[in-house]
């Protein structure tokens, strides 16, 4: 972590964490890590082993035993594929079913201790832009790059039905946000980022000008440590 930078950008369903952490992961050649995915992958693997979703326990061992690996996909956007059985179910996580059931999952305290722990060996990979809903919270809280983003429910709905997909997002955030267990809330320190109206350049400039002032800052920093005298 010392060496590595992380920028950890939280938020509601659909408010454009994916879409702005993938310009801003090529913008600044940082892996991008898409941690929903990895709760999804395991609420697609728990409906295809049929494990009930309610079921804590059941999820729980599925999870402590499933073979999984991290690899990091290089190319004009680099990042991070949980497989399971050397598999990358990528269209099979987006099914309405998947959605259904993920937020079930994603509320299981060990699931959540498995996804910790994963998703900080990501690190391995090198300087990260993680999506989540508990990356600031709870993931990388020492981290000095943190967003909360969010615009209003009518323009998220908007957004997933253009993409094909009916969901009630605003009951799979009242779960998120009710969770005992690292639930959805604005980490501390983060800059709020509210893009109702916004193209994702515009979000994703406003967001890269605060990052690379704060690189900058550090740079500065570190600099001004070198040159003071050591007595
Ligand atoms: O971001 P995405 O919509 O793919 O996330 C799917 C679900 O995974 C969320 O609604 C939430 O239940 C869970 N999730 C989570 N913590 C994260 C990322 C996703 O609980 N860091």
């Amino acid at each position: 972590m010392e060496h590595h930078i992380v920028i950890a950008m939280d938020g509601t369903s659909a408010s454009g964490k994916s879409t702005n952490a993938k310009l801003i992961a090529r913008s600044l050649g940082y892996v991008y890590v898409d941690t929903g995915a990895m709760y999804r992958t395991l609420a697609w693997y728990c409906l295809k082993k049929k494990v009930d979703v309610d079921d804590h326990k059941a999820v729980a061992s599925l999870c402590r035993r499933w073979k999984t690996e991290l690899k990091c996909i290089e190319g004009e956007l680099r990042h991070v594929r949980l497989l399971v059985d050397d598999y990358y179910p990528e269209k099979e996580v987006r099914t309405a079913e998947t959605s259904a059931a993920v937020a079930a999952v994603a509320a299981v305290p060990k699931v959540r201790d498995w996804m910790k722990k994963a998703q900080r060996q990501c690190i391995q990979f090198g300087n990260l832009v993680m999506e989540g809903r508990d990356i600031g919270t709870n993931i990388f809280p020492e981290t000095d790059f943190k967003f909360y983003l969010d615009a209003n429910l009518a323009e998220r709905t908007a957004r997933r039905q253009a993409e094909g997909v009916d969901e009630n997002l605003a009951a799979r955030d009242e779960r998120d946000s009710q969770r005992a267990a690292a639930p959805l809330m604005i980490p501390l320190g983060a800059v709020m980022v509210n893009n109702s109206g916004q193209t994702a350049e515009q979000t994703s400039g406003y967001i890269l000008g605060i990052v690379r002032q704060r690189l900058k800052e550090r740079e500065d920093a570190r600099l001004v440590a070198q040159q003071k005298p050591r007595w």
